[in-house]
């Protein structure tokens, strides 16, 4: 064994091409996001979605393992393996919903078309039996078994648009048991269902018999159901509906810090409907992940978040259904701070595809359509921190990946209300094709 026989060795492994078992081909428009997963795209960046005309890839194992043209891949491999053509598509990496109010039974539209025609508040809903307490009521009635039907129906709507990772939320029983029990039934989903699931235990509902008692129902979340819940390992991270009406900031605090404690993640609803406080307090405990909605956030209390590594969540739902305002997309981009977009999945309003956020994006909150694009892939992996393993097309990450029936990225804004998602890929393998999942 001397110094030839090493020669001899590189020699053969540089004649080898990579063995895989999948080539995708040909892509108009082929979106790799790639060179984003240290840090989330901010900024100017935000415009760069490392586009390949002609683009390839191909996948071993379910994970990516080359990336180029489809000349570039091609030469790259030897052996045999299965192609995709996918000539005169626009190819993205699987798409991604950081904000999904999962769990409920029960829906809403007869409410939600009072709001939005005749104008009716809210808390007139809510006093004629609707609203929150409804769902809570309509959630806690459901078995296990009906419950999980029920949510299969949406994680299999999401998935049929290109969503194939989500972050799902429990919140809508609010007792320790029914708590318990929403995320057990999202534990069970993300071992069943091809979608990936990250678990987030939010205080959400307050159930009719504690509205003047939160105080109490905030010492029980943070004494009895935080512990139990990380104990058992049931969610990553704690969220709280820090809002008029539900928690307020100081009980937001204890429960996001018992959270903490008992090392949970952080991600927090702040400034939905009004200015409550929340995104002020998320600067004040720092590292929380994510902070959602911010559309009545004063400018320089969404600055403050700047450095903090925190990802500013949209979610253009609620403002396109009935509030009518839209976070200040462009002023917290322009400043450099790092978004993402989300649907907001809820018993009160349901949209499960994130084409139709980029298309709300672009159309109504003055985002371009590659930070649209950025905000719905790589920069949401960001905000549950998956960063390493979904979100952009490069070597070593998960394939997943969405072929659509579109030219190039700026169709959603285009060509909306429909679903272009012609098939969809979870770690190299086909999970829904033209509008059914396989
Ligand atoms: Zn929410």
């Amino acid at each position: 064994m001397g110094a030839k026989t090493v020669y001899r060795c590189v020699k053969i492994v540089m004649k080898m091409g990579l063995k895989v078992d999948l080539v995708l081909i040909n892509a108009n428009e082929l979106v790799t996001l790639r060179g984003s997963s240290t840090k989330p795209k901010t900024g100017k960046d935000m415009d760069n979605l490392e586009v390949i005309k002609n683009g390839a890839f191909a996948v071993s194992n379910g994970r990516i393992a080359t990336v180029g043209t489809t000349e570039e891949v091609l030469k790259r491999l030897e052996g045999e393996y299965e192609i995709i053509d996918a000539k005169d598509k626009l190819v993205t990496p699987g798409l991604i919903d950081p904000h999904v109010h999962l769990i409920f039974a029960g829906t809403r539209e007869v409410e939600l078309e009072k709001m939005a025609v005749k104008g009716v508040a809210y808390l007139e809903i809510k006093s004629q039996g609707g609203g929150m307490p409804l769902t809570l009521k309509k959630t806690a009635e459901t078995s296990t078994k009906d419950q999980m039907k029920i949510t299969t129906k949406i994680l299999d709507r999401m998935l049929i648009h290109g969503t194939t990772t989500i972050e799902a939320k429990s919140g809508y029983e609010m007792t320790y048991e029914g708590e318990i029990r929403q995320l057990e039934i999202i534990k069970a989903l993300n071992e069943h269902h091809p979608m990936d699931l990250i678990s987030t235990f939010c205080a959400q509902g307050i159930p009719p018999d504690h509205e003047s008692r939160v105080d109490e129902l905030t010492d029980d979340i943070v004494d009895r159901w935080i512990p139990e819940i990380a104990q058992r390992k049931l969610a990553e991270y704690a969220d709280v509906f820090c809002e008029k009406g539900y928690f307020n900031v100081e009980q937001t605090r204890r429960i996001l810090e018992a959270g903490r404690k008992h090392n949970l993640k952080l991600r927090n609803h702040c400034d939905w409907l009004v200015h409550s406080g929340g995104a002020k307090l998320v600067a004040e405990l720092g590292g929380v992940v994510s902070a959602d909605h911010l559309i009545f956030t004063p400018i320089e209390e969404v600055e403050a978040l700047k450095d903090q590594g925190t990802v500013i969540i949209f979610l253009p739902t609620s403002p396109f259904c009935y509030v009518g305002k839209y976070a200040d997309a462009r002023g917290i981009i322009d400043r450099g701070l790092p978004v993402a977009l989300a649907t907001d999945v809820s018993a009160a309003n349901l949209c499960e595809s994130m084409q139709m956020m980029m298309t709300l994006a672009v159309l109504r909150m003055k985002m371009t359509a590659a930070e649209a694009l950025v905000a719905a892939t790589i920069n949401a992996a960001h905000s549950i921190d998956r960063e390493n393993e979904i979100g952009s097309l490069e070597v070593g990450k998960k394939a997943d990946f969405v072929i659509f029936d579109a030219p190039n990225h700026r169709f959603f804004a285009y060509n909306y209300g429909v679903n272009l998602a012609e098939k969809v890929y979870k770690q190299g393998k086909l999970v829904a094709e033209r509008g059914r999942r396989i």
